[in-house]
């Protein structure tokens, strides 16, 4: 059996190429609020980063936990579990078609911010379990904030 359902799974794979997905959203929604403008999954920017803040020099990645693998690193070999998140499951089917899929996707988003410090941009990740429950989502959005003023200074 999976651990994860098959609804389960369509909705994570369905959510995969949305650009426009709820934890995204919510994000976006409170940047407003807060006063600042921003591109959506800007084209002109190698990885097409979901949220660019010019003003910042600063871009935002909202990533599902599941298909980025929140708190697994790729060590030159194979994918390391650094920290548990209890949404990075791994599925109990078809592993090796999972662990590639999930190796590239973790070596690819690496790749990205490694070109987008080259390129003097400032980053955050947001992860999605970081947005479920209204605390944590208001320790992310303060983090956010916190770094964003930060930057703005400069
Ligand atoms: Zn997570």
């Amino acid at each position: 059996m999976d651990t994860i359902s098959k609804e389960k799974r369509s909705k994570v794979m369905s959510a995969i190429h949305s650009r426009d997905t709820l934890p995204e959203i919510c994000v976006r929604k409170m940047l407003w609020r807060a006063g600042y403008r921003f591109r959506v999954c800007d084209r002109r920017i190698v990885g097409h980063p979901d949220i660019v803040i010019p003003k910042c020099r600063a871009l935002i990645e909202v990533r599902g936990c599941f298909w980025h693998r929140h708190g697994w690193e790729w060590d030159g070999r194979k994918l390391v579990e650094t920290s548990h998140c209890p949404t990075a499951t791994m599925p109990k089917s078809n592993c090796s078609f999972w662990r590639e899929k999930f190796r590239r996707n973790v070596r690819r988003d690496a790749q990205h911010e490694r070109d987008w410090a080259e390129l003097g941009w400032n980053l955050i990740v947001v992860w999605e379990c970081g947005l479920a429950k209204s605390r944590d989502r208001e320790r992310t959005f303060r983090f956010i904030l916190r770094n964003l003023a930060k930057w703005e200074r400069k």
